[in-house]
């Protein structure tokens, strides 16, 4: 069952957006080689718990940090590790979330290891245009293909694969609510676009074919079949009668 939000909601949804975004952005900044995805974690819990937040994803379906850390050819979901040391060149996909006051934020960044190839740097600069162009379509009285294929459009107009078997999702009290929104679609189908929808518009492409391989043994981590390099961006966005309402804004 889809949760329309109320305009009380949604500005209460704003304060977990803030603190969200902030992991986001102080986590990204300390991107650079030498590193471990570890210290990324450490750094980003202390900072949402210091904002009045608890971490989202620590503890959710069992998972052990408080941002996933998805390195090159991984997807999404990669947990943090001591082990995992950033090297010059990697790309490295953080995603955050908080809960304030019983709301969620959830977004996410792909950032660069220092210098990155030219193919690296035009998948981040594609995927996170393709995210604001999904943005852009969430507007009340569209339909939630025009966000998919407003992402697809560009993903694929650049030549890279969009990741269809993980999507966006609903979110407001819990973190993945109904309705599923995929980065792929027709313009004019599906749900019908409402004032009230809280969406996590999240973009994950690949710089080869869009299919995916694992998880493996740690039961998270989801790479790219072709091992091709993966970026994420993400922001949680409310759909208003204005139009969309980017919620994960500092
Ligand atoms: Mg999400």
């Amino acid at each position: 069952m889809i949760h329309l939000k109320r305009p009380a909601d949604i500005e209460a949804m704003k304060e977990a957006g803030r603190v969200s975004a902030k992991a986001l952005r102080k986590t990204g900044e300390l991107v650079r080689p030498g590193i471990s995805t570890l210290e990324l974690d450490r750094f980003a819990e202390n900072l949402i718990r210091m904002e009045g937040g608890i971490p989202a994803f620590l503890g959710y379906n069992g998972f052990k940090g408080s941002i996933c850390s998805s390195l090159n050819d991984q997807i999404v979901h990669g947990i943090p590790s001591r082990d995992v040391i950033l090297k010059e060149g990697d790309i490295l996909s953080i995603d955050t979330g908080a809960i304030v006051g019983g709301w969620v934020g959830d977004n996410a960044a792909t950032f660069a290891v220092g210098h990155i190839s030219k193919q690296a740097q035009r998948l981040l600069e594609a995927t996170e245009a393709a995210m604001w162009a999904g943005i852009e379509a969430a507007c009340p009285g569209g339909n939630l293909g025009d966000i998919g294929y407003a992402i697809q459009h560009i993903v694929e107009g650049a030549g890279f694969g969009v990741v269809r078997e993980y999507v966006g999702h609903g979110i407001g009290h819990a973190m993945h609510e109904p309705p599923n929104v995929p980065n792929f679609g027709k313009r004019g189908n599906g749900l019908k676009l409402k004032a009230g929808l809280v969406l996590a518009i999240e973009p994950m492409v690949n710089a080869g074919s869009g299919a995916t391989r694992g998880p493996y043994d740690d039961r998270w981590t989801v790479f790219s079949a072709d091992n091709s390099l993966s970026a994420h961006f993400e922001r949680t966005v409310a759909i208003t009668a204005d139009g969309p309402l980017i919620l994960t804004k500092e």
